[in-house]
């Protein structure tokens, strides 16, 4: 660029100050004048040659502007037309010539006059003027790509770059900009300061462009994916006519139909209904369908209304448990009189039964036989390790894969709403943070609440009051209290092994064989080796066992005869090992001696009675007492207090009174997986520990039970029929007992009660003096004599 020599133009021009408007060069604008000075103005230019300065004042509040309120650039332009309006207000057009900058006011008064100066551009290179202007009109081209609306006929101008400065000031013309920015472009000095101001305007515009392209785009595609699912929505209706999807769609009359005659309450009819009508209304590949189906599957399912013909003859349920099950007596009595309280109530209302007793003693199959006999369905529900409320009352519709719980289950499985309901294992239920189970299961059998039993899934009530409900539990310690506070308990105590006998002959090897497709003659049971499976190849209250070992004989039998590898069998004490190979259990008695520091305890666990060790010994140490073998808390307490009252009668059986204290002693009950508790093996522990110190051994074919005070008074126990069967099956036959417990043999079959001998005590002297090999109390013992070695002494039977 060449700096030459600028030529001053200057001139004398009528001024007129305008609000908001920058007149460029080459633009044409319309301007509306108001004020008189500014007319006046007008007047004066029209006169002369119709040439204009305007100037944009720096605010436009000002009314009446002096020259300090006005930019000194401005642009003086052409009158191109004039328009009186009958207020006095003139419209015209201008046409910016050049621009000016006011080098002098001449005059503020009637008009503003000022002598400016042109402004020249600096002369550029032609080069230099298409390496300035080029970009700007890329960028320009590029805010049109993106939208900005020019007028067309514009178009032409402002790409026509042989007049640079005209294309320019188009560009300026056609941006969105604010009045201020467009006095500094027009401000600007030269070409070259001018491109750079807008080549950042235009920069600005650009960005605009853009991000309202985007959302533009967005929006678009919005009303494109709204468009698109109405269309493809349109093609699948057309897929599932073809399909005949249609006709699925018509089961929902049959829905509605079932749900009409499913005879459920007014309420729930009206809120399955509309379910369905939702359902109706949803596209019919939208996952909430099957949901919703599975729900109105569930409702129409449900037994509201259906009931099984129920009539509750005493009699005849006399005569079907009496078909279905041997011995049980008490436990039929018991039953038989709560159905006659109920025949003569009515209702179901009243406690709720609770069979109690060990696995396979016949809980269940005295349930079904109580449905048999009252003409009711059976239902069973296992309530084991369940710890989560939502088992039993049902997962709310809004989780995956939601269900009612057990309790609805139980009834769809019943089909009547009157069956009997076995809720199995109530003492094995859990509680932790998912809620209390026992509480919602409390509601169920609860029969002032159960008519409008809860679930969640459901969500509306369902009637549970005409079911007969019956739970059963292994032990009754573990069972709830506010559970067991509502129930009737039956007890099921365990069969004796010539019960065990009966149930075989009469009814599991019957049952057996039939299940495994044998006749009576082509597979025999000896009576022997039937009495050998009981006693050697089991050991358990129930007949669990015995029936799993008889199903194990007709299986292998089965298969034998299969493989053509004979026609018949018949199993007596000799083959016996063929088929169950050796015996599994001595009786308890053969694997004995006498020892010191073990006794024998007739304990009640879950499996029913059971014959348990107790085993003391005594190390160096501080007079601690250690327990082992899971025992529970009243066991623990219970063996304390054996020990004090051993530590308390040191010196009758011959012992230095500080013998304990630099001593530790360690119970231990084996079996250390069955749960342990109760306080009737106080005298069993009491027995060892006397045993222990005094080094005589107790005698092996003593069973004991008992609890013990600390004065050595033997107190009464429960379960004693448990423990004797027990004991008996162990092979025990001589049985120390508390002597209040001596009512209870009533319960005991004659034919075992024979077999044994029983010893009545009523405190621990007697005990000591039946159960230990000598009189512990005659011995006068001297340390010398008791020593201190860790281990207990094992001194055969002589
Ligand atoms: P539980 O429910 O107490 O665990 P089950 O009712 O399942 O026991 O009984 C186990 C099996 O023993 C069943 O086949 C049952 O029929 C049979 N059973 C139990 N007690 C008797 C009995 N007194 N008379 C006939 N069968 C019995």
């Amino acid at each position: 660029m060449e700096d030459k020599e600028k030529k001053k133009v200057l001139q004398t021009l009528p001024l007129i100050p305008v609000k908001d408007i920058v007149i460029f060069p080459h633009a044409e604008v319309p301007i509306s004048l108001k004020r008189e000075k500014s007319v006046k103005a007008l007047e004066e230019a029209l006169v002369k040659d119709k040439i204009l300065f305007l100037v944009m004042q720096k605010n436009r509040e000002i009314e009446e502007p002096t020259t300090d309120d006005l930019f000194d650039v401005g642009t003086i332009s052409k009158i191109a037309s004039v328009q009186r309006l009958p207020d006095g207000v003139v419209n015209i057009t201008v046409e910016g010539l050049k621009k000016a900058k006011v080098t002098e006011h001449v005059r503020v008064d009637p008009y503003f006059e000022a002598e400016v100066d042109e402004i020249d551009e600096l002369e550029y290179s032609a080069e230099e003027i298409d390496a300035l202007i080029r970009p700007m009109v890329e960028q320009f081209r590029r805010c049109i790509s993106l939208g900005k609306s020019v007028p067309l006929d514009l178009i032409p101008a402002i790409f026509d770059l042989s007049n640079p400065y005209q294309t320019l000031d188009m560009i300026i013309l056609n941006l969105e900009l604010k009045q201020i920015e467009k006095q500094a472009l027009l401000e600007a000095p030269d070409l070259k300061s001018r491109a750079k101001i807008l080549s950042e305007y235009l920069a600005r515009e650009i960005s605009i462009l853009q991000t309202a392209r985007k959302i533009q785009d967005k929006t678009s595609e919005e009303i494109g994916k709204n468009a698109k699912e109405a269309f493809l929505r349109e093609q699948l209706r057309t897929i599932e006519k073809e399909l005949g999807v249609k006709e699925e769609r018509e089961e929902f009359g049959e829905l509605e139909t079932k749900i009409r005659e499913s005879g459920m309450p007014k309420e729930t009819e009206a809120k399955a209904l509309k379910e369905l009508d939702r359902l109706r209304k949803m596209p019919q590949f939208s996952p909430e369908v099957s949901y919703l189906r599975t729900y109105l599957d569930w409702l129409v399912d449900l037994p509201w209304s259906a009931k099984s013909e129920s009539k509750i003859d005493v009699k005849e349920a006399e005569k079907i448990l009496n078909e279905d099950h041997y011995g049980l007596k008490k436990v039929k009595e018991r039953i038989l009189e709560y159905l006659a309280v109920h025949k003569l109530t009515g209702k179901m209302k009243g406690p709720i039964l609770c069979f109690a007793g060990p696995p396979g003693t016949g809980k269940t199959s005295v349930g079904k036989s109580i449905a048999r006999a009252l003409g009711r369905k059976f239902v069973k529900v296992s309530l084991g390790g369940m710890r989560d409320e939502a088992e039993i009352r049902g997962h709310r519709r809004t989780y995956v894969g939601a269900l009612p719980g057990r309790i609805i289950q139980g009834m769809k499985d019943a089909e009547t709403k009157n069956p009997v309901f076995m809720l199995d294992e109530i003492d094995k239920l859990g509680i932790d943070f998912r809620g209390d189970p026992s509480s919602a299961l409390l509601e169920a059998l609860d029969p002032e609440q159960n008519h409008s039993f809860s679930d969640h899934y459901l969500e509306v009530p369902f009637d549970l009051s005409d079911v007969m409900f019956i739970t059963t539990a292994n032990i009754l310690d573990t069972v709830p209290p506010p559970l067991r506070d509502r129930m009737e308990v039956i007890e099921f105590p365990g069969y004796t092994e010539d019960e065990k006998f009966h149930i075989a002959t009469g009814y599991l090897w019957p049952k057996q064989l039939e299940t495994h497709g044998l006749e009576k003659n082509i597979l025999k049971l000896s009576n022997e080796a039937l009495r050998t499976i009981i006693s050697g190849y089991t050991r358990e209250a129930g007949v669990r066992n015995l029936e799993r070992e008889l199903a194990t004989i007709c299986r292998k039998v089965a298969r034998e005869i299969t493989e053509s590898k004979i026609k018949s069998a018949e199993v007596n004490s000799k083959s016996l090992h063929k088929y169950l190979g050796p015996e599994k259990f001595e009786p308890w008695i053969a694997e004995k001696q006498d020892e010191v520091g073990v006794s024998t305890g007739l304990a009640w666990t879950e499996v029913g009675g059971q014959v348990l060790n107790v085993e003391a010994t005594m190390m160096p140490g501080k007079g601690q007492l250690l327990l082992t073998g899971y025992l529970g808390d009243v066991m623990k307490e219970s063996a304390q207090a054996a020990l004090s009252y051993t530590r308390s009668k040191t010196a009758d059986f011959g012992i230095k009174e500080n013998f304990f204290k630099d001593k530790d002693i360690h119970i231990h009950v084996p079996a250390g997986a069955i749960p342990k508790d109760g306080p009737s093996a106080g005298i069993t522990m009491a027995t060892a520990l006397v045993s222990l110190i005094t080094k005589i051994p107790v005698k092996k074919e003593i069973g004991m039970t008992g609890e013990i005070t600390l004065r050595g008074r033997v107190l009464e126990i429960g379960g004693v029929k448990e423990k004797v069967l027990a004991a008996h099956r162990a092979g025990i036959r001589k049985v120390v007992l508390p002597k209040k417990n001596k009512k209870d043999l009533e319960e005991i079959p004659a034919k075992t009660k024979k077999e044994l001998k029983f010893t009545f005590v009523d405190n621990m002297d007697e005990v000591l003096k039946n159960a230990l090999k000598t009189n512990p109390f005659r011995a006068i013992r001297t340390e010398k004599t008791i020593g201190i070695e860790p281990q207990r002494a094992t001194i055969s039977a002589a």
